[in-house]
């Protein structure tokens, strides 16, 4: 049964949309607070205040009790504030505090990297080891206690050590609980053993008990070691890092210990820009009524790319990061099978520049065959999830994914590896399971993922009847952030009641 109780939830993160954005991290923050507030929580937010963001658009103000704040990082005495304003969206309105220091975060207009060399920026500890204690400040300052801590990723992971050990006796705090959702298990925050001394942790911490982990300080450790409890963006990712070694990128030890208190709670899509009655990217909008007016997106798909127009040959789209995890050492290696068919691709992404090179020279080969863009282009990305048939995703592994989600509500079947997020959205089509709405090859294998393209090309030829079936079964779907929020509301409840 859903909770009817209003939680106070302090939201930690280190990027919400619309004020900055790296990754999903940042509609995650936006969405979910959101959803919250409508719902009736109490939800506030803490973010860094980048050089990036915009005070006056955003009216960024001073809180008199917030301002000139010190707290100890080392030996150094560092000065913050907390400034004030609200993420506005169509139906809430969420306090959101930035943390303002200008030598780690105003004077710098990149979140985690230095522009100029694509590195890491050095003092990342020291920034947010920061975030990270400026919350405590914030709490005893307002007086305002929250339920809920909900910290996100490894910039704010060392909330629950803090909590667990520096803060244990502070009766303020007693009552709090946390939880930890983990978007990206790649980026730990992995620091040289001398930052320890920096976090002002207790030294029974500085141990491979603690937050050390093959000898170096590890943020996202000590959130897995400490937070109440624990959650991923999917929930067969959720099992996947309890279970696969490689999965676990290090941490794989540590997570299945913790295996009864991780959960998986896949992430909405916003329907505001993701619908093909709405979208004003595409050419033409359409709906499982008018499903017919899909065709128009195909014919301006092949328009953009370069291929003559022909409804019946089937339009194979990829938008995707190139990069291994996203499968595309797969897709390199059966890319000669897949041309073998009567398909046409479409591929529109950026990465790695082997990956890149490889599919420009085959499309400079055969145009007929492949035709990409590799750049970023929001509006391309839009234009094939509408004017594709097909939209292949063979990740590796995949915490939630979102392109799978658009093309199902899009009427474009997904092909995917059965993995992560794309498992938990995607059904394999067969004659036993007619509500299927997509192709799924279980084992990660170019001959497999050739096989179900296959399939796939096959039905789409000769069965117009079971197509149609499998793109309607697709369209009924519905990934609203209101389900996902029940759910951590769910999960806020088996926490604080
Ligand atoms: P990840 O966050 O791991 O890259 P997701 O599937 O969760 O993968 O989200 C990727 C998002 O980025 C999707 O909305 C997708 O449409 C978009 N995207 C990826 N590459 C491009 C690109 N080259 N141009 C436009 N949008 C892109």
């Amino acid at each position: 049964m859903p909770s009817s109780k209003k939680y106070k939830i302090l939201f930690v993160t280190s990027e919400v949309v619309p004020f900055m954005k790296t990754g999903g991290l940042a509609d995650v923050s936006s969405a979910l607070t959101q959803k919250l507030t409508e719902m009736g929580h109490q939800v506030r937010i803490v973010v860094p205040k980048y050089g990036s963001i915009d005070e006056r658009k955003y009216k960024i103000h001073e809180v008199v009790r917030l301002k000139d704040l010190k707290t100890q990082i080392g030996d150094k005495e560092v000065s913050f504030s907390l400034r004030s304003s609200f993420l506005v969206g169509p139906k809430a309105r969420v306090q959101i505090y930035f943390l303002d220091n200008m030598e780690y975060f105003v004077s710098r207009h990149s979140l985690y990297e230095d522009p100029i060399t694509g590195e890491e920026f050095k003092d990342n500890d020291e920034r947010f080891i920061l975030l990270n204690k400026s919350v405590f400040e914030l709490i005893q300052k307002l007086g305002w206690i929250p339920d809920i801590i909900h910290i996100n990723d490894w910039q704010c992971s060392l909330i629950p050590a803090y909590l667990k050990t520096v803060h244990k006796n502070n009766e303020m705090f007693q009552s709090i609980k946390t939880i930890l959702t983990i978007h990206n298990l790649v980026y730990q925050g992995i620091f040289p053993k001398s930052s320890f001394a920096k976090t002002g942790l207790p030294e029974q911490l500085n141990s491979d008990k603690g937050i050390i982990h093959s000898s170096k300080v590890n943020f996202l450790k000590a959130g897995i070691q400490y937070a109440d409890i624990i959650n991923t963006v999917s929930a067969t990712y959720a099992k996947e890092i309890c279970s696969i070694k490689e999965f676990g990128y290090g941490l794989d030890t540590l997570l299945a210990k913790r295996k009864k208190d991780i959960y998986g709670i896949i992430n909405g899509i916003d329907e505001a820009i993701w619908n093909p009655e709405k979208d004003k990217l595409i050419a033409k909008n359409y709906s499982q009524k008018n499903i017919a007016d899909k065709i128009e997106n195909k014919i301006a798909l092949c328009e953009n790319f370069g291929f003559a127009a022909d409804e019946n040959i089937p339009i194979i789209g990829i938008i995707s990061r190139l990069t291994d995890t996203k499968g595309f050492d797969l897709l390199q290696k059966a890319f000669s099978d897949i041309a073998k068919l009567n398909v046409r691709v479409v591929l529109l992404g950026t990465g790695e520049k082997k990956y890149q090179k490889y599919f420009e020279d085959y499309a400079a080969k055969h145009p007929n065959k492949l035709s990409c863009y590799l750049g970023f282009d929001e509006k391309l990305a839009h234009l094939i999830e509408a004017g594709s048939d097909m939209l292949l995703i063979p990740s590796k592994s995949e915490p939630c994914g979102l392109n799978q989600m658009y093309s199902l509500v899009y009427g474009t079947v997904p092909i995917v590896h059965k993995t992560g997020g794309l498992a938990d959205t995607v059904v394999n089509y067969t004659d036993k399971n007619q509500d299927g709405n997509g192709f799924v090859f279980d084992k990660y294998d170019a001959k497999e993922m050739v096989k179900e393209i296959k399939r796939a090309v096959e039905i789409y030829n000769n069965d117009k009847a079971t197509w149609s079936k499998i793109i309607k079964n697709g369209m009924k779907s519905t990934f609203s952030w209101i389900d996902s929020t029940k759910q951590y509301v769910d999960l806020y409840k088996k926490l604080a009641d």
